[in-house]
């Protein structure tokens, strides 16, 4: 099988004035352009802090949205119910 990459991210790195690309692989592995990634030794290649930053900020970024979907989700919820409680036993006038 045939390794394809289905992400490309820049990742600008804090301590060289560089942006290193990280890679997302369609088998769900990662891959760096830092030299820490691609001269590590051994046979299985280890995530270096880039990914794990990358990996991080998107899962934070996943948990913010999902968070911000709840709380609009239930602030229509309790201004919709706060609706019909206020207008409990009037009958609702729709506008023409
Ligand atoms: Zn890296």
């Amino acid at each position: 099988m045939v390794r394809k990459i289905i992400e490309r991210h820049e990742w600008e790195s804090d301590t060289a004035n560089r942006t290193w690309i990280i890679a997302k692989w369609d088998d769900g592995g990662f891959s760096c352009s830092c030299p820490a990634w691609i001269y590590q030794k051994g046979g299985v290649r280890k995530d270096c802090k880039h990914i794990n930053a990358f990996i991080l900020s998107q899962n934070q970024r996943e948990q913010y949205i999902t968070a911000t979907i709840q709380s609009v989700g239930n602030k229509v919820i309790k201004e919709l119910k706060e609706k019909c409680d206020t207008m409990g036993g009037i009958e609702i006038q729709w506008e023409k």
